[in-house]
């Protein structure tokens, strides 16, 4: 059964309000009106006025579990305990029935058909309602008038939306391996249509000029043998989906969460001359997700599909091939996720080729800048929405690269950090360095530079694990403690790795170690001694001084420019100050916020607008130009948040937290050798 959703709950929510609506309608008939639950339950036995009462508290009871559940399903005690109310009732009222017949069938069958029915539905839906953690995905629209203001928006959640594709967070894992995690590009198709439908009363199509978008990166689409002339001949009279299916040869493509690819992924390193060495020629060392080891676990495991497949797409360039119903080129960016494209000279490299799988070079196709126009709408969009039939189709990127163009980074030394669930940073530079730590890729709005990107698995769970153990489970006194305690803790330094950490790569753990000098002179005189845990207002400076450093650290070793120009941070921690402020302090410049949520879809919209511009052009021009000298009158700008002083002590505060950097750096070295995994 589908885990359909109304209104933000599911249907299996709503179905438990149901039922405990009629029992709390039982309840009221124990208490007050014995003659009906007579009637409608025990219809063979005398019933007394306490035989009611009891009935009608244990009902109580059970309706209050009904009404807890339908709005906890992920809760996963609450969950089997109102399972288990439901098998009891069930099984008292077969025991009436067949043992002290004090029911007729007609009673057995009605109290049963509730039972029964709840029984199965939550048996089918046992694992379907995990924690809240779970995002809700979704392909959303941002649409920017000329002056670059959000003049429309709207979105299509995958799972509640499209229940019928039974995504949870927009995908589905393989129950028999929970490393493999694939999603639906027909989905993808049908939401695409869907938001058209759903914006079309609030925009004129015929008017926009120009569209692009943002896509995770990583996941791959399988078109058969075929599906060119099948994307090229639409009947713009049918919908889109239905038309897509006989074109797929894998209805499913794995996604970025898929983790089954360990052994491929050592395979393309140890071909191409180990992780550091892949990671000096296509950006990255390989990780299960990335797409080269993907398409090779295809070509080993599923022969047929591979052979019968004409083209790979990424998803953003599946999603651009609908737009102008041919094959779009895989956008540069989102390409250098694929372990197969040579980072300096942006061609796919034939010995990645080789290493992958046979006959690779034909199945992915030309690769092409970000801000290149992948051609026009296709007919079917034109005549079924009534666009233009210039209408622009920019290339689609990766979520990342296209965050990177709507929190307005592009210029070498422009730093973001996204405090969310993960914590992620990226940064321009037009001088890499290949590391095992962190991601190149071709800057999505200037292909003369790089983005560089880092991804922590530690981030917004862990500070909570702090604020609850250390700080009352409250950020206010999270906060109290920061302002409490002076920078550099008073030479403590702590590690804390709630979830196995990829960067650097250590199991779960704290760390926590004090300095017997405090760090002012050189490194050799900063000698750490282990410490089991410090005072409560410590630990809640060390989680946010540890973390901070280690960004500033492993983004220097990756060629990031120090001190950073300036930092937009985003996520849900963006929203404290304190932390921003000591943000500031450590990196040694400013940190803005910005006014909207949602970058990578504003990213999407404003390359739109920058490769119909450049097209437009007919050469490249920086993005800037779009918005030179009046961001702050547009729908993308950013507000000073934490501003970095340039006082004496500021700067010497600076000076102090560069030494503690390389000695965080130079611990981590040893936790790694100890207990890390580098392969
Ligand atoms: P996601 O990555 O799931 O989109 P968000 O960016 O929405 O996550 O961030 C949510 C997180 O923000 C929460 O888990 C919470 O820990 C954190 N958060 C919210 N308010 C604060 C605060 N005042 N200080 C620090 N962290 C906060």
């Amino acid at each position: 059964m589908a885990d359909g959703r109304k209104g933000g709950m599911p249907m299996l929510g709503w179905w438990l309000m149901l039922v405990g609506s009629l029992r709390l309608a039982s309840v009221w008939f124990g208490f007050f009106n014995i003659w009906a639950l007579r009637v409608a339950v025990f219809s063979q036995a005398e019933m007394t006025e306490v035989h009611g009462r009891t009935f009608g508290v244990w009902t109580l009871l059970t309706c209050t579990l009904c009404f807890l559940c339908a709005f906890n399903l992920e809760n996963r005690p609450l969950y089997m305990a109102t399972f288990l109310s439901f098998i009891y009732a069930l099984g008292h009222f077969l025991t009436e029935y067949l043992i002290y017949q004090t029911m007729a069938v007609a009673n057995l069958s009605t109290v049963g058909f509730f039972a029964g029915t709840s029984i199965v539905w939550m048996l089918l839906q046992w694992n379907s309602h995990g924690s809240q953690a779970v995002k809700q995905a979704s392909l959303k629209a941002t649409v920017l008038d000329a002056g670059l203001t959000v003049v429309a928006y709207d979105s299509v959640h995958f799972d509640s939306d499209l229940p019928h594709y039974g995504t949870r967070g927009g995908v589905r894992r393989d129950p028999t391996d929970p490393a493999r995690v694939v999603s639906s590009p027909l989905m993808w198709a049908e939401a695409l249509e869907l938001l058209l439908h759903r914006l079309r009363p609030r925009l004129d199509y015929a008017r926009v000029a120009a569209v692009s978008g943002s896509a995770q990166q990583h996941g791959s689409v399988y078109w058969k043998e075929g599906a060119a002339a099948a994307l090229a001949s639409l009947d713009p009279a049918k919908n889109l989906a239905p038309q897509l299916a006989g074109a797929l040869a894998t209805p499913e493509s794995p996604m970025w969460m898929d983790s089954s690819t360990t052994a491929q992924c050592r395979e393309v390193e140890a071909a191409l001359g180990g992780a550091l060495e892949l990671a000096r020629l296509t950006g990255c060392r390989a990780h299960e997700r990335c797409t080269g080891p993907q398409i090779r676990k295809m070509y080993q495991t599923r022969r047929r599909v591979y052979d019968s497949t004409e083209r790979i797409s990424l998803v953003s360039s599946f999603m651009a091939s609908l737009l102008i119903g041919g094959y779009a080129c895989i956008d540069e960016t989102d390409g250098a996720g694929m372990n197969l494209m040579d980072i300096a000279t942006r061609d796919l490299r034939r010995d990645a080729l080789e290493a992958t799988a046979p006959n690779l070079q034909d199945k992915i196709g030309k690769l092409a800048p970000a801000h290149a126009a992948a051609g026009t709408l296709s007919p079917y969009f034109v005549q079924r929405f009534q666009f233009t039939a210039n209408c622009l189709v920019v290339q689609w990127s990766g979520d990342n690269p296209n965050s990177l163009a709507g929190l307005t980074l592009s210029d070498p030394g422009d730093l973001a950090i996204s405090l969310g669930t993960s914590d992620t940073v990226f940064g321009i530079t037009d001088l890499p360095e290949p590391s095992l730590d962190g991601n190149i890729l071709p800057n999505p709005v200037d292909p003369n530079t790089y983005m560089v990107m880092l991804c922590y698995k530690n981030g917004s769970l862990t500070r909570e694990d702090v604020r609850n153990h250390y700080a009352e489970g409250s950020w206010d006194v999270f906060n109290k403690h920061l302002e409490k305690t002076p920078p550099l803790n008073e030479g403590k330094l702590g590690y804390y790795y709630k979830e196995p950490e990829i960067l650097p790569p250590l199991p779960v753990g704290f760390h926590r170690y004090g300095f017997d000098n405090s760090p002012s002179g050189s490194l050799d005189e900063m000698v750490e001694h282990n410490i089991d845990q410090f005072d409560p207002p410590s630990e809640v400076r060390a989680i946010i001084e540890g973390q901070f450093l280690s960004m500033r650290g492993h983004a220097e070793s990756c060629g990031l420019p120090v001190p950073p120009k300036r930092i937009i941070a985003t996520g849900g921690a963006s929203s404290n100050q304190i932390i921003l402020k000591i943000m500031a302090s450590i990196f040694g410049c400013p940190v803005y916020t910005v006014q909207r949520p949602d970058s990578a879809s504003l990213g999407a919209a404003l390359r739109a607008a920058h490769g119909w511009f450049c097209n437009h052009q007919g050469r490249f021009l920086p993005v800037t130009c779009l918005h030179s000298g009046r961001l702050d009158k547009t729908s993308l700008s950013v507000k000073l948040a934490a501003p970095f002083g340039d006082s004496e002590e500021d700067i010497d505060l600076l000076k102090k937290y560069t030494l503690l950097v390389k000695k965080r750096l130079e611990i981590e070295q040893k936790l790694v050798e100890r207990y890390g995994r580098r392969s």
